[in-house]
C-alpha cells in the first residue's frame, strides 16, 4: 500500500510524529494529510458542516485517487483548536472514527493520540 491518510491537526508539532507512525503502521510510503485545527472535535461536533464536508472531500481524493485503505483520526496534547483533555478528546476521536468509517466502509479507520512528548499511541479498537 503506497498511500494512507491522516486526518490530523494543523499543529506543526504533530506532523512528523504522525507521518512516521503511520508509514510504519500502514506500510505506506506516503501519508496524505488532511488538516484542520482539532479535527477530532470538528468531526465529533457535527455542527461545522462546511468543515466536515471539506475534510470528507479531501479524504475521498486520498481514498479514490490514491487508493488509500487506512485512515487515522488524530487528537493531541495541548491542541489550540480543541483544548480538551485526553479522555474527552479520545471520546471525540472514537466518534469521529465511527463517522469516517460509515463514509468509507472499504477502509480501516482508527484513532491516534499524540501525547505531551509527541509520542503517538493508537486508540484500542472498540468492540
Ligand atoms: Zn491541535
Amino acid at each position: 500500500m503506497t498511500f494512507c491518510t491522516a486526518i490530523n491537526c494543523m499543529d506543526g508539532r504533530v506532523q512528523i510524529p504522525v507521518i512516521n507512525y503511520l508509514r510504519k503502521r500502514c506500510g505506506a510510503k506516503y501519508v496524505d494529510s488532511v488538516t484542520e485545527a482539532g479535527p477530532n472535535g470538528v468531526l465529533a461536533g457535527e455542527t461545522n458542516l462546511a468543515a466536515i464536508a471539506s475534510i470528507m472531500d479531501r479524504v475521498r481524493i486520498s481514498v479514490h485517487q490514491h487508493e488509500s485503505r487506512k485512515i487515522a483520526v488524530v487528537g493531541h496534547h495541548d491542541c489550540a483548536g480543541n483544548p480538551m483533555g485526553r479522555e474527552f478528546q479520545d471520546r471525540q476521536t472514537r466518534a469521529a472514527v465511527k463517522m469516517v468509517k460509515s463514509r468509507f466502509p472499504e477502509c480501516e479507520v482508527f484513532g491516534l493520540w499524540v501525547d505531551e512528548r509527541w509520542n503517538v499511541r493508537e486508540l484500542p479498537a472498540e468492540d
